[in-house]
Formats: structure tokens, C-alpha cells, sequence
């Protein structure tokens, strides 16, 4: 419905590429940008919001494209952006923020692994080795799942 729209933002983010740094563009979070810009255009037609958010994030891109030099402020700013969209599409579409599941594996894995470590091991180094171990794979099964499911930011 807003593909016009979409398709503008795409154009902007590899001209912002383009014309920048590897590390500007990293800061800016581009690649995260392209693929809310995906799920806000998928889900426009059916949620109000989805659909203003698109707008500004065709109006921000943009203005961002304009520069030819980008200060902290200004990336700041953008990442900002992104991340209040992010949020809604957490909060009302039940999407997972990419490494979501990773994060999550790592924190469980270090905590069981800790508790583990010092109960039935006796041995704190094992038990957190074998923590992440198991946190690892269930992070990455979240992970793959949002992915399948085309719930992933
Ligand atoms: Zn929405």
C-alpha cells in the first residue's frame, strides 16, 4: 500500500551508504532501519501507527541523506528514532529485537551456570561453561524462530 513510500526510504539508506563511512553507517544502524522499514510497510495497511511511523521514517531518511557530514547528535537522534519504533513493534506486534534471544541466553546461561557451578559441580569455571553452552543454543532458538516467522527487527 505504501510501497512508493518504502521504496524511497531503501533508496535513501544506500545513498546515506553510499556517502559515508562503514562505521557512520553502523552507528546509524542502517541495516535495522531497512528492515523496520519492511515490517512497517507490511503492517501500514492494518495499524495506524505503523503507517505515520513510515512517513517519518521516509521524512528522517531524508533529511539524513541531505548531509554530507553527520555529527553524534544527529546519529543519536536517528538511532533514537528507530529504537521508539522498535518499540512499538514490540509492544503491539510482538516482534523480537535481533540477538533478543542471544542476550537472553547468555544472561540464563551465566546465572544457572554460576548457581550450578557452585552447587553440584563444585566448580564455578564448569558451570558456567556449561550454562552458556545450553543458554546459547535455547538464545539462538528464539532467534531462529522470530526469523521463520518474520518476527525478527
Ligand atoms: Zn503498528
Amino acid at each position: 500500500m505504501n510501497q512508493k513510500q518504502t521504496r524511497t526510504i531503501m533508496k535513501k539508506i544506500s545513498e546515506i551508504k553510499e556517502k559515508h563511512t562503514k562505521r557512520e553507517v553502523q552507528d546509524l544502524e542502517l541495516d535495522k532501519a531497512e528492515r523496520i522499514a519492511g515490517h512497517l510497510d507490511a503492517l501500514s495497511p492494518k495499524c495506524t501507527d505503523c503507517r505515520n511511523y513510515l512517513e517519518e521514517l521516509k521524512k528522517e531518511t531524508v533529511n539524513l541523506a541531505v548531509l554530507n557530514e553527520l555529527d553524534s547528535k544527529t546519529i543519536l537522534n536517528y538511532r533514537e528514532f528507530l529504537q521508539t519504533i522498535c518499540n512499538h513493534l514490540k509492544e503491539k506486534h510482538e516482534m523480537v529485537q535481533e540477538g533478543t534471544g542471544t542476550s537472553l541466553g547468555i544472561a540464563i546461561g551465566v546465572a544457572v551456570g554460576v548457581a550450578l557451578g557452585l552447587s553440584v559441580f563444585n566448580n564455578i569455571a564448569v558451570g558456567i561453561a556449561l550454562g552458556l553452552a545450553v543458554g546459547l543454543s535455547l538464545g539462538a532458538g528464539i532467534d531462529s524462530r522470530a526469523k521463520k516467522n518474520g518476527k525478527m527487527i
